[in-house]
């Protein structure tokens, strides 16, 4: 079937954006008014590989516990990570717990405003440093995400999916698209929206979109030019034997025999040990003097 060009330059509306935002946003806790810069720091620290539904009853809990970074810094490694419960990817915890120790000591206990020096801190890459500085600072600056970047590649360059991830080209994108003025931090947020809830990857709710030009619509929907990226699985990986012995230490208050941890993966072995070895590499988990496991600074 004979597709029509994309439309060039076509741009999206931001009255038409933060319209549909004002009406259709969703409420996450993270976005109440009186929620701290620390605490979106930390929704931001759980939000980078976990879904938002798992994130908020762990992120409640969280900052109900933990206000500040000084609190969190005060907390033990082990406390954290139980804490941080099944979110996955338990490194975050690790790192999020450093990133508390240096804005509790070095920073006052205030999160910094500016993208640079948040980047210096533990854990806070590019995407982390500019969503802190936008939503808990409102400054003007870009936020890309998988599902910004989704939004562009269809509203504004006709095509099904975004190339691959060039921070210059990405950011160029959405500054190019960023209204001047006190709206520029609510139209980022309106765009990772409109990706998270209707623009989705694989089912897209045209129906429901609030853009009256979209370039990719336009063109009749043309398909994506390479192969469908292949989601990962979690079964049977070594992460999620990671998880199991992370698990069975969470629940636990003393060290564990290697036999009591051994029961949390009979499958493989040569998996299980390898998955052991790296929870120790990371520093999430310890081997006791006594030769038994325990969380991270929680030897007995
Ligand atoms: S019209 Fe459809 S494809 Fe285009 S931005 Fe809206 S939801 Fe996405």
């Amino acid at each position: 079937m004979a597709h029509i060009l994309p439309h060039r330059s076509m741009t999206i509306s931001p009255q038409e954006l933060l319209d549909w935002y004002g009406r259709a946003r969703r409420d996450l806790p993270w976005r109440d008014p009186g929620v701290s810069a620390w605490q979106i720091l930390v929704s931001e620290f759980m939000l980078q590989q976990t879904p938002v539904a798992r994130v908020v009853p762990v992120w409640r809990e969280w900052v109900r516990r933990w206000p500040t970074a000084s609190a969190t810094a005060a907390a033990t490694l082990a406390d954290v990570l139980r804490a941080w419960g099944k979110l996955g990817y338990p490194m975050r915890a690790k790192r999020l717990h450093q990133c508390a120790i240096v804005i509790a000591r070095d920073y006052a206990d205030v999160v910094p405003d500016d993208v640079e020096t948040l980047m210096t801190l533990p854990g806070v890459g590019s995407y982390t440093a500019r969503a802190v500085a936008c939503f808990a600072y409102r400054k003007p600056v870009p936020v890309v995400d998988t599902n910004v970047r989704r939004v562009i590649a269809r509203a504004v360059h006709g095509r099904a999916d975004a190339a691959a991830p060039s921070a210059a080209r990405d950011h160029a994108d959405v500054i190019a698209l960023l209204p001047d003025g006190e709206s520029a931090p609510t139209f980022s947020a309106a765009l990772m929206e409109l990706g998270a809830t209707v623009c989705a990857a694989r089912a897209p709710r045209c129906d429901l979109c609030p853009l009256s030009n979209c370039s990719w619509r336009s063109a009749g929907y043309p398909p994506a030019r390479g192969a469908a990226r292949r989601v990962q699985g979690y079964a049977g990986t070594d992460r999620q034997v990671r998880g199991r012995l992370l698990d069975v230490l969470r629940t636990r208050d003393s060290p564990v025999t290697k036999a009591e941890l051994d029961m949390a993966w009979l499958a493989d072995t040569d998996q299980r040990e390898r998955a052991l070895e790296s929870l120790l590499a990371d520093g999430l988990i310890t081997r006791t003097a006594r030769g038994q496991f325990a969380l991270a600074g929680e030897e007995g």
